[in-house]
């Protein structure tokens, strides 16, 4: 049998993933990239440490995609239970970099940075025969006589390329500085493709200016975030505009949230904490300091954050201040943009795919990774499912032959 001929567009985690997966299957592979470096967003993920994947047991896997984005969930859960974390752990470390489990049951690249990865990675595809193509936008595509894409270097024309199968792994809207071009090239088209809408993203809050001066960039360490949608527990950062961090990431919507800056103790255990017998005789504000356990920007929080009718308590009432550390009010004001959110929702329709990700509309196209309209929680779940999509996008385009 004749090889197949690949076009993938990005290369993103899905579609390098999509090359793997074709190589794999013995095809010939061009993957296009419009930026002149590769996996510029796997680059960017690995700037605060490279977390590829959880190591929740795979029904808890799936509750963070179900809690995330129900409909979705269900759409993605195949893919997750063809391709893995284990699987995924294990290219890794065939690549030749070792992986460990964090405490907030992250896995985690041990060099933390994802430039080796990707450098192995893409060498690794090289070796195999992949063809990289940087500096190269999609910007037009037709299914009819076969496969063929437009693709358009810097100050050129769109020159086309033919294939027997299409992998699209574009990628979703966030962190760029202009939106991606490649919705309106799918609209026009006919296909149905959702705006994009920050996710994983800070929340602003009216923070006073004291606050801010005192804990801008410090973390409030293992505290919980609760709001209308759920509570989570992790670390808070307080910024220019008001929260970073997991928690927020997890739980963040529009309206009053409230913080637990002690978990694991009630209002009563902690007041009875706060009331320890002391030589000294203290005010309120300093027994929290001295016996609170609390780090310092939770301590600037209190201090500088709260509300005016509970502030007499900083100074009067131990039993109220014990309660109000327990239960701390913010105000979440709005999400931080696009540009600044880890990943996005919306995208390309799930209505538009068939099961095996080909589109409908187009045969022999098929999409893969964040630029499909899922949303996950950040922990590892969107490389991860991103790398699950591109494993079954490449290995169904590998089986067409035309
Ligand atoms: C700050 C930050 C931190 C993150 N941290 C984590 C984390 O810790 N854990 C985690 O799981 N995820 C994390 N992510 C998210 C993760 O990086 C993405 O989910 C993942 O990169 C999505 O993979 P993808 O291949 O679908 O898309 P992308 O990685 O976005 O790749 C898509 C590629 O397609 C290219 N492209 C787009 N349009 C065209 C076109 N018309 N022609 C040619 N090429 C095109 C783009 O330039 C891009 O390189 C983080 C993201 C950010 C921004």
């Amino acid at each position: 049998m004749a090889r197949a001929r690949i076009a993938i567009i990005g290369s993103g985690p899905a579609g390098l993933m999509a090359a793997t997966a074709a190589v794999e299957s013995q095809a010939e592979v061009h993957v296009f990239e419009r930026r002149k470096g590769l996996g510029r967003k796997l680059l960017i993920a690995g700037s605060s440490g490279l977390n590829v994947s959880h190591d929740a047991p795979l029904e808890e896997f799936f509750r963070f995609y179900q809690e995330r984005d129900p409909f979705s969930a269900k759409r993605l859960e195949p893919f997750l239970r063809d391709y893995p974390s284990e699987r995924w752990l294990q290219f890794i470390r065939f690549l030749g970099h070792e992986v460990f489990v964090g405490t907030s049951r992250r896995w985690f690249v041990r060099e933390m940075k994802a430039s080796q990865l990707l450098l192995s990675w893409t060498r690794f595809l090289e070796k195999n025969g992949v063809r990289f193509y940087p500096d190269s936008e999609l910007v037009d595509f037709t299914a009819v006589p076969h496969p063929t894409l437009q693709i358009q270097s810097s100050g050129k024309r769109p020159e086309a390329f033919s294939a027997d199968a299409v992998v699209f792994a574009c990628g979703g809207g966030s962190w760029e500085a202009s939106p991606p071009s490649w919705p309106e090239i799918f609209r026009k088209k006919g296909l149905k493709v959702c705006d994009f809408s920050s996710s994983n993203v800070g929340y602003e809050v009216d923070f006073p200016e004291a606050l801010i001066r005192e804990a801008e960039g410090k973390p409030i360490k293992n505290c919980i975030l609760k709001s209308r949608l759920g509570q989570k527990q992790g670390e808070l950062v307080i910024t220019r505009y008001g929260l970073e961090g997991t928690p927020v990431y997890f739980v963040g919507t529009p309206g009053e949230a409230r913080i637990q800056l002690r978990p694991g103790l009630s209002a009563a255990d902690f007041f009875s904490q706060l009331s320890r017998p002391l030589r000294e005789n203290l005010s309120p504000l300093r027994r929290l300091k001295k016996l609170g356990g609390l780090s310092p920007a939770a301590l600037a929080l209190v201090f500088h954050g709260l509300p005016e009718p509970d502030r007499a308590a900083i100074h009067g009432d131990l039993k109220r201040l014990a309660q109000i550390v327990q239960d701390f009010p913010v105000h979440l004001q709005a999400p931080r943009p696009l540009e600044e959110a880890i990943s996005s929702a919306g995208g390309l329709q799930w209505e538009e795919l068939q099961p095996d990700l080909m589109l409908h509309k187009f045969p022999g196209f098929f999409a893969a990774g964040e630029m499909i309209d899922w949303d996950a929680p950040t922990g590892g779940f969107l490389i991860q499912a991103s790398v699950a999509l591109g494993y079954h996008a490449g290995k169904r385009a590998s089986s067409r032959t035309n």
